[in-house]
Protein backbone atom coordinates (compact mmCIF):
# COMPACT_ATOMS: atom_id res chain seq x y z
CA UNK A 1 0.00 0.00 0.00
CA UNK A 2 1.10 3.60 -0.53
CA UNK A 3 3.89 5.23 1.65
CA UNK A 4 1.40 7.75 2.97
CA UNK A 5 0.37 6.51 7.01
CA UNK A 6 -3.06 5.15 6.50
CA UNK A 7 -4.60 7.69 8.95
CA UNK A 8 -4.13 10.33 6.11
CA UNK A 9 -5.21 8.67 3.61
CA UNK A 10 -8.51 10.49 1.77
CA UNK A 11 -11.24 8.12 0.86
CA UNK A 12 -10.07 7.98 -3.30
CA UNK A 13 -6.52 7.79 -2.03
CA UNK A 14 -7.73 4.45 0.41
CA UNK A 15 -10.15 3.25 -2.69
CA UNK A 16 -7.03 3.38 -5.07
CA UNK A 17 -4.50 1.21 -2.13
CA UNK A 18 -7.40 -1.34 -1.71
CA UNK A 19 -8.29 -1.42 -5.53
CA UNK A 20 -4.29 -2.68 -5.94
CA UNK A 21 -4.55 -5.29 -3.02
CA UNK A 22 -7.48 -6.51 -5.42
CA UNK A 23 -10.22 -5.43 -2.46
CA UNK A 24 -13.72 -4.14 -2.96
CA UNK A 25 -13.53 -0.38 -3.60
CA UNK A 26 -16.89 0.19 -0.97
CA UNK A 27 -14.11 -1.00 1.61
CA UNK A 28 -12.50 2.40 1.09
CA UNK A 29 -15.36 4.00 2.96
CA UNK A 30 -15.80 1.88 5.77
CA UNK A 31 -12.42 2.20 6.95
CA UNK A 32 -11.95 6.12 6.53
CA UNK A 33 -15.47 5.91 8.36
CA UNK A 34 -13.65 3.91 11.18
CA UNK A 35 -11.13 5.92 11.76
CA UNK A 36 -12.61 9.50 10.79
CA UNK A 37 -15.71 9.31 12.54
CA UNK A 38 -15.56 7.11 14.80
CA UNK A 39 -12.30 7.41 15.43
CA UNK A 40 -11.29 3.54 15.57
CA UNK A 41 -7.28 3.15 14.11
CA UNK A 42 -6.75 -0.37 15.30
CA UNK A 43 -8.23 -2.43 12.19
CA UNK A 44 -8.93 -5.19 15.01
CA UNK A 45 -12.12 -3.06 16.15
CA UNK A 46 -12.98 -2.82 12.50
CA UNK A 47 -16.06 -5.42 13.09
CA UNK A 48 -17.81 -5.10 9.47
CA UNK A 49 -14.22 -6.20 7.60
CA UNK A 50 -13.20 -9.64 6.73
CA UNK A 51 -11.12 -10.90 9.10
CA UNK A 52 -7.93 -11.25 5.75
CA UNK A 53 -8.53 -7.85 5.39
CA UNK A 54 -8.27 -6.30 8.91
CA UNK A 55 -4.79 -8.52 9.21
CA UNK A 56 -3.43 -7.04 6.15
CA UNK A 57 -4.23 -3.41 7.50
CA UNK A 58 -2.56 -4.22 10.61
CA UNK A 59 0.65 -5.26 8.43
CA UNK A 60 0.23 -2.40 6.14
CA UNK A 61 0.94 -0.19 9.54
CA UNK A 62 -2.66 1.07 10.71
CA UNK A 63 -2.18 2.01 14.10
CA UNK A 64 -2.70 5.12 16.09
CA UNK A 65 -0.20 7.56 15.40
CA UNK A 66 -0.03 8.82 18.93
CA UNK A 67 -0.75 7.80 22.30
CA UNK A 68 -2.09 10.06 25.18
CA UNK A 69 0.75 9.59 28.06
CA UNK A 70 -0.80 12.47 30.68
CA UNK A 71 -4.47 13.85 30.66
CA UNK A 72 -4.18 16.84 33.50
CA UNK A 73 -7.43 18.43 34.18
CA UNK A 74 -6.95 21.98 35.45
CA UNK A 75 -9.09 23.34 38.09
CA UNK A 76 -11.69 25.51 35.31
CA UNK A 77 -11.96 21.94 33.59
CA UNK A 78 -9.78 22.82 30.64
CA UNK A 79 -7.88 19.54 30.29
CA UNK A 80 -4.20 19.73 28.59
CA UNK A 81 -3.62 15.87 27.09
CA UNK A 82 0.25 14.94 25.80
CA UNK A 83 0.74 12.81 23.33
CA UNK A 84 3.43 10.61 22.10
CA UNK A 85 4.32 10.24 18.84
CA UNK A 86 5.71 6.57 17.54
CA UNK A 87 9.28 7.78 17.39
CA UNK A 88 8.95 9.79 20.82
CA UNK A 89 7.96 13.10 19.92
CA UNK A 90 5.43 14.60 22.87
CA UNK A 91 2.79 16.60 21.91
CA UNK A 92 0.27 18.78 23.62
CA UNK A 93 -3.10 19.63 23.11
CA UNK A 94 -5.76 21.33 24.98
CA UNK A 95 -9.48 20.70 25.47
CA UNK A 96 -11.24 23.77 26.88
CA UNK A 97 -14.76 24.06 27.68
CA UNK A 98 -16.94 26.95 26.60
CA UNK A 99 -18.57 29.18 29.77
CA UNK A 100 -19.50 32.34 29.36
CA UNK A 101 -17.73 35.02 31.64
CA UNK A 102 -18.24 38.81 32.34
CA UNK A 103 -18.77 41.89 29.81
CA UNK A 104 -16.56 41.96 27.32
CA UNK A 105 -14.60 38.25 28.23
CA UNK A 106 -14.89 35.28 26.70
CA UNK A 107 -13.48 31.73 27.78
CA UNK A 108 -13.55 30.32 24.64
CA UNK A 109 -10.64 30.63 22.03
CA UNK A 110 -13.09 30.94 19.33
CA UNK A 111 -16.47 31.94 20.93
CA UNK A 112 -15.55 35.27 19.41
CA UNK A 113 -16.68 33.14 16.38
CA UNK A 114 -20.07 32.65 17.87
CA UNK A 115 -22.19 33.95 15.22
CA UNK A 116 -25.14 32.78 16.45
CA UNK A 117 -25.45 30.09 13.35
CA UNK A 118 -27.46 27.31 13.74
CA UNK A 119 -26.05 24.45 15.51
CA UNK A 120 -26.71 20.94 14.11
CA UNK A 121 -27.66 19.77 17.23
CA UNK A 122 -30.12 17.90 17.55
CA UNK A 123 -33.25 19.82 19.67
CA UNK A 124 -34.64 16.56 21.85
CA UNK A 125 -31.16 16.02 23.75
CA UNK A 126 -30.25 18.41 26.88
CA UNK A 127 -27.64 20.99 25.28
CA UNK A 128 -24.53 20.00 25.76
CA UNK A 129 -21.57 22.26 26.88
CA UNK A 130 -19.34 23.33 24.05
CA UNK A 131 -15.78 21.91 24.08
CA UNK A 132 -13.29 23.84 21.88
CA UNK A 133 -10.02 21.88 20.72
CA UNK A 134 -6.56 23.42 20.88
CA UNK A 135 -4.05 21.52 18.52
CA UNK A 136 -0.66 21.61 17.36
CA UNK A 137 1.17 21.27 13.70
CA UNK A 138 4.69 21.45 14.41
CA UNK A 139 7.28 19.66 17.32
CA UNK A 140 8.96 23.37 18.57
CA UNK A 141 8.30 26.21 16.29
CA UNK A 142 10.69 27.78 13.86
CA UNK A 143 9.48 31.06 14.09
CA UNK A 144 10.77 32.50 17.79
CA UNK A 145 8.39 34.58 18.71
CA UNK A 146 10.05 36.48 22.32
CA UNK A 147 7.05 36.09 24.04
CA UNK A 148 6.02 32.51 23.35
CA UNK A 149 7.19 29.39 25.07
CA UNK A 150 6.81 27.11 21.85
CA UNK A 151 9.36 27.93 19.54
CA UNK A 152 12.02 28.03 22.53
CA UNK A 153 14.01 25.43 21.78
CA UNK A 154 13.15 26.00 18.12
CA UNK A 155 11.73 23.45 15.75
CA UNK A 156 12.13 20.02 16.13
CA UNK A 157 10.01 18.66 13.18
CA UNK A 158 6.58 19.27 11.77
CA UNK A 159 3.78 16.60 12.37
CA UNK A 160 2.18 14.33 9.65
CA UNK A 161 -1.57 14.88 8.81
CA UNK A 162 -1.77 11.71 10.29
CA UNK A 163 -0.36 12.98 13.57
CA UNK A 164 -2.37 15.90 13.42
CA UNK A 165 -5.80 14.71 12.62
CA UNK A 166 -5.05 11.68 15.62
CA UNK A 167 -5.15 14.49 18.05
CA UNK A 168 -8.72 15.51 17.11
CA UNK A 169 -9.85 11.72 16.95
CA UNK A 170 -8.04 11.01 20.33
CA UNK A 171 -9.04 14.07 22.39
CA UNK A 172 -12.57 13.19 21.23
CA UNK A 173 -12.42 10.28 23.54
CA UNK A 174 -11.57 12.45 26.48
CA UNK A 175 -14.47 14.46 26.15
CA UNK A 176 -16.98 14.03 29.57
CA UNK A 177 -20.76 13.04 28.55
CA UNK A 178 -21.99 16.11 29.01
CA UNK A 179 -19.48 17.72 26.43
CA UNK A 180 -18.99 17.90 22.62
CA UNK A 181 -16.45 18.97 19.99
CA UNK A 182 -17.42 22.10 18.71
CA UNK A 183 -14.33 24.11 17.48
CA UNK A 184 -11.33 23.34 16.41
CA UNK A 185 -7.89 25.76 16.64
CA UNK A 186 -4.78 25.33 15.39
CA UNK A 187 -3.33 27.53 17.78
CA UNK A 188 -1.10 24.59 19.90
CA UNK A 189 2.61 24.24 19.39
CA UNK A 190 3.57 25.21 15.66
CA UNK A 191 3.24 27.58 12.91
CA UNK A 192 0.36 25.71 10.32
CA UNK A 193 1.62 28.09 7.78
CA UNK A 194 5.47 27.20 7.66
CA UNK A 195 3.83 23.03 7.27
CA UNK A 196 1.45 23.80 4.74
CA UNK A 197 1.19 20.66 2.94
CA UNK A 198 0.37 18.66 6.32
CA UNK A 199 -1.71 20.90 7.75
CA UNK A 200 -3.53 21.69 4.16
CA UNK A 201 -4.48 17.62 4.43
CA UNK A 202 -5.15 17.80 7.80
CA UNK A 203 -8.15 20.33 7.04
CA UNK A 204 -9.22 17.87 4.34
CA UNK A 205 -9.11 14.95 6.11
CA UNK A 206 -11.01 16.24 8.98
CA UNK A 207 -13.71 18.09 6.85
CA UNK A 208 -14.38 15.25 4.73
CA UNK A 209 -18.29 14.26 4.76
CA UNK A 210 -17.48 10.49 4.90
CA UNK A 211 -15.57 11.19 7.93
CA UNK A 212 -15.82 12.90 10.83
CA UNK A 213 -17.27 15.81 8.37
CA UNK A 214 -16.36 19.27 10.62
CA UNK A 215 -17.74 22.19 9.26
CA UNK A 216 -14.74 24.23 8.01
CA UNK A 217 -15.92 27.20 9.97
CA UNK A 218 -16.22 25.75 13.00
CA UNK A 219 -11.56 25.09 12.18
CA UNK A 220 -9.37 28.47 12.83
CA UNK A 221 -5.88 28.33 11.60
CA UNK A 222 -3.88 30.79 13.53
CA UNK A 223 -1.03 31.99 11.63
CA UNK A 224 1.88 34.62 12.79
CA UNK A 225 1.36 36.67 9.17
CA UNK A 226 2.93 33.86 6.58
CA UNK A 227 1.63 36.00 3.81
CA UNK A 228 1.89 32.98 0.89
CA UNK A 229 0.35 30.50 3.05
CA UNK A 230 -2.55 32.68 4.02
CA UNK A 231 -2.52 33.16 0.01
CA UNK A 232 -3.32 29.30 -0.30
CA UNK A 233 -4.99 28.73 2.68
CA UNK A 234 -7.77 31.08 1.03
CA UNK A 235 -7.09 29.69 -2.20
CA UNK A 236 -7.24 26.17 -1.29
CA UNK A 237 -10.49 26.07 1.28
CA UNK A 238 -12.59 29.13 -0.48
CA UNK A 239 -12.21 31.26 2.40
CA UNK A 240 -14.33 28.27 4.01
CA UNK A 241 -11.35 27.71 6.96
CA UNK A 242 -11.58 30.46 9.96
CA UNK A 243 -8.37 32.27 10.18
CA UNK A 244 -6.79 33.98 12.60
CA UNK A 245 -3.67 36.44 11.91
CA UNK A 246 -1.04 36.91 15.68
CA UNK A 247 -1.06 40.43 15.07
CA UNK A 248 0.16 41.79 18.35
CA UNK A 249 0.94 45.35 17.20
CA UNK A 250 -0.13 47.95 14.70
CA UNK A 251 3.74 48.92 13.57
CA UNK A 252 6.55 47.86 11.93
CA UNK A 253 8.98 48.69 15.33
CA UNK A 254 6.96 47.57 17.75
CA UNK A 255 6.25 44.15 16.18
CA UNK A 256 10.12 43.37 14.85
CA UNK A 257 10.75 43.71 18.44
CA UNK A 258 8.38 40.79 19.50
CA UNK A 259 7.96 38.53 16.07
CA UNK A 260 10.83 38.04 14.08
CA UNK A 261 8.92 37.23 11.08
CA UNK A 262 8.01 41.04 10.61
CA UNK A 263 10.91 41.39 8.86
CA UNK A 264 9.80 39.30 6.01
CA UNK A 265 6.50 39.98 6.13
CA UNK A 266 5.52 43.26 7.47
CA UNK A 267 2.64 45.05 8.76
CA UNK A 268 0.80 46.26 5.29
CA UNK A 269 1.56 43.36 3.78
CA UNK A 270 -0.38 41.48 6.06
CA UNK A 271 -3.08 44.05 5.75
CA UNK A 272 -3.29 43.27 1.98
CA UNK A 273 -3.44 39.66 2.57
CA UNK A 274 -6.58 40.06 5.01
CA UNK A 275 -7.84 41.85 2.28
CA UNK A 276 -7.78 39.43 -0.13
CA UNK A 277 -8.61 36.63 1.94
CA UNK A 278 -12.21 35.60 0.45
CA UNK A 279 -13.98 35.61 3.46
CA UNK A 280 -18.10 34.33 3.08
CA UNK A 281 -20.18 36.82 4.19
CA UNK A 282 -20.66 37.24 7.76
CA UNK A 283 -17.94 35.97 8.47
CA UNK A 284 -14.83 37.29 10.23
CA UNK A 285 -10.99 37.32 10.59
CA UNK A 286 -9.73 36.85 14.03
CA UNK A 287 -6.84 39.39 15.12
CA UNK A 288 -5.00 37.95 17.89
CA UNK A 289 -3.07 40.44 20.17
CA UNK A 290 -0.98 39.71 22.98
CA UNK A 291 -0.69 42.46 25.50
CA UNK A 292 2.83 42.84 27.09
CA UNK A 293 3.61 44.88 29.79
CA UNK A 294 5.55 48.08 28.13
CA UNK A 295 5.33 46.73 24.90
CA UNK A 296 2.21 46.93 23.23
CA UNK A 297 -0.30 47.79 25.64
CA UNK A 298 -0.48 51.59 25.82
CA UNK A 299 -3.48 54.04 24.84
CA UNK A 300 -1.52 55.01 21.73
CA UNK A 301 -1.03 51.28 20.25
CA UNK A 302 -4.81 50.98 20.73
CA UNK A 303 -5.09 53.99 19.17
CA UNK A 304 -3.23 52.61 15.74
CA UNK A 305 -4.31 49.57 16.13
CA UNK A 306 -7.94 50.62 15.28
CA UNK A 307 -6.62 52.95 12.53
CA UNK A 308 -5.34 50.00 11.27
CA UNK A 309 -8.01 47.44 11.35
CA UNK A 310 -10.48 50.21 9.98
CA UNK A 311 -13.05 49.03 7.46
CA UNK A 312 -11.93 45.14 7.64
CA UNK A 313 -14.06 42.34 8.59
CA UNK A 314 -12.09 41.61 11.79
CA UNK A 315 -12.83 41.04 15.98
CA UNK A 316 -9.89 41.44 17.94
CA UNK A 317 -8.64 39.28 20.31
CA UNK A 318 -6.71 40.45 23.28
CA UNK A 319 -4.63 37.96 25.33
CA UNK A 320 -3.03 39.06 28.29
CA UNK A 321 0.34 37.84 28.07
CA UNK A 322 0.94 34.21 30.02
CA UNK A 323 3.64 34.08 31.61
CA UNK A 324 6.93 31.83 30.57
CA UNK A 325 9.91 31.35 31.93
CA UNK A 326 13.22 33.00 32.12
CA UNK A 327 11.19 35.90 30.20
CA UNK A 328 11.64 39.67 30.99
CA UNK A 329 8.45 40.11 29.20
CA UNK A 330 5.32 40.60 31.57
CA UNK A 331 1.30 40.60 31.19
CA UNK A 332 -0.53 43.96 30.91
CA UNK A 333 -2.27 45.01 34.17
CA UNK A 334 -5.55 44.06 34.36
CA UNK A 335 -6.58 47.59 34.57
CA UNK A 336 -4.20 48.67 31.16
CA UNK A 337 -6.15 45.61 29.49
CA UNK A 338 -9.54 46.99 30.09
CA UNK A 339 -7.96 49.97 29.30
CA UNK A 340 -6.99 48.81 26.03
CA UNK A 341 -10.26 46.86 24.82
CA UNK A 342 -12.46 49.89 25.24
CA UNK A 343 -10.24 52.00 22.99
CA UNK A 344 -10.87 49.94 20.83
CA UNK A 345 -15.20 48.90 21.31
CA UNK A 346 -14.86 53.02 21.46
CA UNK A 347 -13.41 53.01 18.21
CA UNK A 348 -16.16 50.61 16.47
CA UNK A 349 -14.06 47.55 17.09
CA UNK A 350 -15.18 44.11 17.62
CA UNK A 351 -13.26 42.98 20.88
CA UNK A 352 -12.91 40.19 23.53
CA UNK A 353 -10.70 39.47 25.98
CA UNK A 354 -9.50 36.21 26.19
CA UNK A 355 -9.64 34.72 29.88
CA UNK A 356 -6.42 32.43 30.94
CA UNK A 357 -7.59 28.44 31.08
CA UNK A 358 -5.71 26.14 32.17
CA UNK A 359 -2.75 27.78 33.52
CA UNK A 360 -2.72 25.58 36.08
CA UNK A 361 -1.35 23.15 33.88
CA UNK A 362 0.74 24.88 31.53
CA UNK A 363 -1.95 25.12 29.29
CA UNK A 364 -2.55 28.51 28.37
CA UNK A 365 -1.54 30.29 25.09
CA UNK A 366 2.38 30.43 24.62
CA UNK A 367 2.95 27.76 27.44
CA UNK A 368 2.92 24.65 25.30
CA UNK A 369 6.76 23.76 25.28
CA UNK A 370 8.75 21.20 26.43
CA UNK A 371 7.84 21.82 29.82
CA UNK A 372 10.27 20.67 32.94
CA UNK A 373 12.43 18.08 30.26
CA UNK A 374 14.92 18.52 27.59
CA UNK A 375 13.63 18.27 24.36
CA UNK A 376 13.13 14.62 23.99
CA UNK A 377 15.85 12.38 22.25
CA UNK A 378 13.68 11.53 18.86
CA UNK A 379 13.82 7.86 17.90
CA UNK A 380 15.40 8.33 14.37
CA UNK A 381 13.45 5.28 12.39
CA UNK A 382 10.52 8.10 11.44
CA UNK A 383 12.32 11.25 12.51
CA UNK A 384 12.31 13.46 9.70
CA UNK A 385 13.05 16.90 8.96
CA UNK A 386 9.89 18.94 8.73
CA UNK A 387 8.84 20.15 5.02
CA UNK A 388 8.56 23.21 4.77
CA UNK A 389 4.97 25.58 3.89
N1 LIG B 1 2.01 30.02 15.25
C1 LIG B 1 0.63 30.35 15.29
C2 LIG B 1 -0.21 29.53 16.25
C3 LIG B 1 0.35 29.24 17.64
S1 LIG B 1 0.25 30.41 18.92
C4 LIG B 1 0.46 31.83 15.56
O1 LIG B 1 1.45 32.51 15.76
O2 LIG B 1 -0.65 32.32 15.51
C5 LIG B 1 -1.40 30.75 19.34
C6 LIG B 1 -1.56 32.14 19.92
O3 LIG B 1 -1.01 32.26 21.25
C7 LIG B 1 -0.83 33.20 19.07
O4 LIG B 1 -1.64 34.30 18.89
C8 LIG B 1 0.36 33.51 19.94
O5 LIG B 1 0.93 34.73 19.61
C9 LIG B 1 -0.24 33.46 21.32
N2 LIG B 1 0.76 33.39 22.39
C10 LIG B 1 1.98 32.83 22.32
N3 LIG B 1 2.62 32.97 23.49
C11 LIG B 1 1.80 33.61 24.33
C12 LIG B 1 1.90 34.02 25.70
N4 LIG B 1 2.99 33.78 26.43
N5 LIG B 1 0.85 34.64 26.24
C13 LIG B 1 -0.27 34.86 25.51
N6 LIG B 1 -0.43 34.50 24.23
C14 LIG B 1 0.60 33.88 23.64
Amino acid sequence: MSALHPVARLPDEWRAALDAEGERPFRASQIFAWIHQRGVMDPAGMTNLPLALREKLAAAGLAEPARVVEAHRAADGTRKLILEMTDGARIECVLIRMTRLGDGEDADVAAADDDGEDDDEPRSTAPKTRVTLCISTQFGCAMGCSFCASGRAGLVRGLSAAEIVAQVLVARRHLDSDERLRNLVFMGMGEPLHHYDETARALRLLTHPEGGGMSPRRITVSTVGLVPGIERLGRDFGGKIGLALSLHAPDDATRERIVPMNRSYPVAALMKALRAYPLPARRRITIEYTLIDGVNDSLAHAARLAALLAGLRVKVNLIPMNPIDDSPLRAASRAQVSAFREALADRGLSCFVRARRGDDVSAACGQLAFKGEEPVQLRSARSRPAPEG
